[in-house]
């Protein structure tokens, strides 16, 4: 290439780079995955789910024990990420059943949020955004690397969590809430004082077997399309301090003079396309019952001689 080619290569390169930092619907122009067909996060339409009664329990190993180790949370300029590998006990923890094609081992936790002013979860449900969603990434115990898993529809296995404001803070996220003041600034982490139960942080165990499971991708570039996620229908609560610590201590990495709150860190719903969502087995039905007690009710009512008619 000669000096001309190389003058146009140094020219167009950071203006591409600069529409992607635009938003999230300017990946595409970076990256074509990003404007593929089963992207992530989608909108959860409970009046559209398919029902699957072979998403049974999921098998959690490792969820319910703190590991020997230290666990790094770092601030990586996109998210607050806690990174759960490097210990040789991380590959103890994993996920498998519930109709995942496989056993997946976990990589790390990170979290999206909104700003003072909105709410910030990457899905939604019924049109309607959650004030924070929490993801925990796992790989494909078959896959070696990330890369590697990539490549494959299957290579990841995400868990999705909603979280609601509630009136008492969550003690299960003093641990995380209180290493955000050392992780300000992009770049910066820190060893948590502790490792944990990873299943302190989910929604309740009875709870657990009600999710939606739906074939889609990473949320930032590269948006690999290689993600079953698992979107769990309870939230889990946290109180507004907790929540304002995320919105207020963490900044993104300095472009300017002046620094940039880490705001809004969600991608907005990617078009379903020809995906369905499936509903859990015991995942609520849209007419608010649980899908096994659905079918005996509803029976209930049709041989009931005081049941009104049409
Ligand atoms: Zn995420």
């Amino acid at each position: 290439m000669g000096p001309q080619g190389l003058g146009i290569t140094f020219v167009t390169l950071p203006l591409v780079i600069r529409a992607a930092a635009g938003g999230p619907s300017h990946w595409k122009e970076l990256k074509a995955t990003c404007g593929g067909s089963k992207q992530s996060p989608v909108n959860i339409d409970r009046r559209r789910l398919q029902r699957d009664s072979g998403l049974g329990d999921i098998v959690f190993e490792g969820y319910d024990q703190a590991p020997p180790g230290k666990w790094r949370l770092v601030n990586n300029g996109h998210t607050v990420m806690l990174s759960l590998e490097g210990e040789p006990a991380s590959e103890h923890i994993a996920i498998s059943g519930g109709g995942l094609p496989g056993r997946y081992r976990a990589l790390q936790l990170h979290f999206h949020w909104g700003s003072p002013a909105g709410n910030g979860s990457e899905h939604t449900l019924d049109g309607h955004q959650l004030p924070m969603e929490l993801h925990i990434v796992h790989i494909n115990a078959k896959y070696r690397t990330l890369g590697e898993a990539k490549g494959h529809p299957s290579g990841l296995a995400v868990l999705g969590c909603f979280f609601q404001v509630s009136e008492a803070p969550n003690p299960n996220y003093n641990t995380i809430v209180s290493g955000l003041r050392n992780i300000s600034h992009a770049g910066q982490s820190v060893d948590l004082a502790s490792t944990f139960r990873l299943s302190t942080l989910l929604p309740r165990a009875s709870r657990l077997s009600r999710y939606y499971r739906y074939q889609g991708s990473l949320t930032t570039p590269d948006c690999s399309e290689a993600v079953v996620w698992t979107v769990f229908e309870e939230p889990v609560d946290i109180s507004w301090a907790q929540l304002r610590a995320f919105v207020n201590t963490v900044y993104f990495p300095a472009s300017g003079a002046v620094p940039l709150k880490m705001t809004n860190n969600y991608r907005p719903p990617q078009p379903l396309h020809s995906r369905k969502v499936f509903a859990s087995r015991d995942a609520t039905s849209s007419r608010g019952c649980p899908g096994h007690l659905l079918s005996p009710l509803l029976l209930l009512a049709l041989l009931s001689p005081l049941s009104p008619s049409p």
